[in-house]
């Protein structure tokens, strides 16, 4: 098992060596519908053929000068019998394949997904959200397909195969020469069929993920394509996917034109038929033996059509499977060290000469500072100096390349990974909200376990409440996907109330929009004043007033701390630090009244 970030206790394991293997070991997660299917069809199979010799007898009865009545009543009824628990146990075997096939999309759906709960967000950055989709929705219900009918109808094409020629065996050896020939060539051309058609079906998977990644990142940057007039673009960057994946739709259909099995079969039938007569007129066989031998022969049409068909699912399952447990099985950075150390965090940080990169060039290079229980310390700095990026060190969402983050005197990677998430909450420069309730975005951290009146005294604080009364359906609002229907302020006053909510021990404050006018601004700034109250706290702001508030300040340059002090000291001592503030000071009216 690889390493993970969140696990359930009692979740199922599976194999993952190989998709051949993780099928089979979801099919025996579901032991009896799997016995069902493959009993049931044993049964139907040789109850089905075994009627055909008793056809046979009845040919011979009424062929003979005085045909026995009674005899053959009889017989009428035992083919009619077979029929009826044949029927039955038909039903029964197909009822199972489809319980089974429901049965595994399901398991694979829940191990996927909790699958990718448990990965890092290194793993998610990599990833392309179209892809995934296409992979947890396609690709599973493909696994559904071969099993039901893919695979049931390969049981059912090999028993059709099998059971009969064995009866024929029972009515004169002589017989088995046509079937087992034909089963010998049948067996050769299905091989070079399959392995013809493995590597399509990989690239038909394959594009199908690259045109749905495709769609969804358009629909996803919407606005960014209109705004910038590129609707056609994008339909050709479509077009051209979409056009590679049906290529490799039209090759399966090239392959599958040139299947061979019919063909083959029609000779044997002849064949088998000349044969048959011939052993007749030697006096080998009798004519019923004759009509009960084409009577089996032609249950072998069924395996041979259906081949074509049940072969493609199956490989088509296999290559979706492929790509399943290929994303199931990538390596995540993270473990969730569930055994770690748990505990209520008091709030000290300490970065011990922290290196950082996010695979290439370092970001951060050599950053050490301290935070005491209930500090505010500040990080100013020049975009893309790594200021958001020292912060996703804190909660672990990156583990550092060299150096040691402490939390509390303790390596955050000796902390139970849950234990200290939960005591750290980030509110990021570009909040997502989900598309639920207000109610339900303020509660989120903390589920179900957070009553109306909590959530309201959050909103309260964080200076939300009056704009969302405002809203028809008060806290039962739907928001928008990633709050579209909301301004960037209420967003933000909504990221507050909801790290209210957790009340974190450590915060951490990512807040570089600046584009807010000033009585909201005002809100906001009393908002976040109510927020920092007995909490550490990592600060990243443009705003003058609060970086006031901070007990420290770091000045971060290319990823390296180049000096740290308070306000008044770097004003003194720090030539890029006073840059960066009388940029600020001129971009913004100083607003150190407000919430002071
Ligand atoms: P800003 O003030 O604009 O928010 P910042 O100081 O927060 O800037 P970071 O977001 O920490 O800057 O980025 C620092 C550097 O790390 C940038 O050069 C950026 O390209 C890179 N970077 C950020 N996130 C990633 C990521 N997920 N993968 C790879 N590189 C990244
Ligand atoms: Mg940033």
């Amino acid at each position: 098992m690889s390493r993970q970030e969140f696990t359930i206790s009692g979740a199922k394991q599976y194999h993952h060596a190989g998709p051949v293997r993780w099928i089979a070991s979801h099919m025996l997660h579901n032991k009896r519908p799997l016995f069902f299917w493959i009993i049931y069809s044993i049964g139907a199979t040789i109850l089905l053929s075994a009627s055909r010799p008793f056809i046979g007898q009845a040919f011979d009865e009424v062929t003979r000068p005085h045909p026995d009545v009674s005899h053959l009543a009889r017989i009428a009824l035992i083919i009619l019998g077979l029929a009826l628990v044949g029927g039955v146990c038909d039903i029964t075997a197909r009822f199972s394949a489809e319980f089974l096939a429901d049965r595994m999309s399901r398991d694979a759906r829940d191990e996927l997904y909790l699958n990718l709960l448990g990965k890092s967000q290194t793993f998610h950055n990599r990833q392309r959200v179209g892809d995934i989709m296409a992979r947890a929705n396609d690709d599973i219900s493909l696994l559904g397909q071969m099993v039901n009918p893919g695979l049931d109808l390969i049981l059912d094409s090999t028993l059709g195969l099998v059971i009969p020629i064995i009866f024929i065996g029972f009515i004169n050896p002589q017989l088995l020469i046509a079937p087992l020939i034909f089963t010998v060539l049948y067996a050769l051309a299905l091989r070079g069929y399959t392995r013809e058609l493995d590597p399509i079906t990989t690239a038909q998977r394959n594009n199908f993920g690259l045109l749905n990644a495709g769609l969804a990142e358009t629909i996803t940057g919407i606005d960014v394509v209109k705004s910038t007039a590129q609707e056609q673009q994008e339909r050709e960057k479509y077009a051209r996917n979409a056009r590679a994946y049906r290529a490799a739709y039209v090759r399966n259909g090239q392959i599958q034109a040139r299947y061979l099995p019919p063909l083959l079969l029609a000779i044997t039938l002849v064949a088998a038929f000349a044969h048959a007569v011939f052993l007749m007129s030697q006096h080998v066989i009798s004519l019923g033996d004759l009509v009960a031998f084409m009577g089996l022969m032609s249950m072998l049409r069924f395996p041979t059509f259906i081949s074509i068909f049940s072969f493609s699912l199956v490989q088509l399952g296999i290559a979706a499977s492929g790509r399943i447990l290929s994303i199931m099985r990538e390596e995540t950075e993270l473990d969730e060290n569930a055994g770690g150390h748990r505990g209520v965090i008091k709030g000290e940080i300490a970065f011990e000469h922290v290196t950082f990169g996010y695979g290439g060039e370092p970001i951060l290079r050599d950053v050490s500072f301290t935070a005491s229980p209930g500090q505010t310390v500040a990080i100013v700095g020049q975009t893309g100096s790594g200021k958001s990026t020292l912060t996703k060190l804190v909660n672990r969402t990156y583990d550092v390349t060299a150096g040691r983050v402490l939390v509390d005197g303790i390596d955050t990677r000796d902390w139970a990974l849950e234990s200290l998430r939960s005591q750290i909450s980030t509110i990021e420069q570009d909040i997502f909200l989900f598309s639920r309730t207000i109610a339900e975005n303020i509660a989120f951290s903390r589920g179900q376990q957070v009553s109306r009146e909590e959530i309201e005294r959050a909103a309260k604080d964080a200076q939300a409440h009056e704009f969302i009364m405002g809203f028809k359906d008060g806290y039962d609002t739907l928001v928008g996907e990633r709050g579209v229907t909301l301004s960037g302020g209420q967003r933000q006053r909504l990221a507050i109330a909801r790290a209210l909510v957790t009340d974190p021990r450590i915060l951490i404050l990512d807040d570089s929009t600046s584009a807010i006018d000033s009585a909201t601004e005002d809100e906001i700034q009393r908002a976040i004043r109510r927020l920092l109250e007995g909490r550490t706290t990592l600060l990243i702001t443009h705003r003058l007033s609060q970086i006031r508030w901070a007990d420290k300040i770091l000045v971060l340059q290319q990823g390296r701390v180049i000096d740290q002090g308070t306000h008044e000291e770097l004003l003194g001592r720090c030539a890029l630090y006073r840059r960066i503030f009388a940029h600020y000071d001129t971009v913004l009216p100083d607003p150190a009244a407000i919430g002071e």
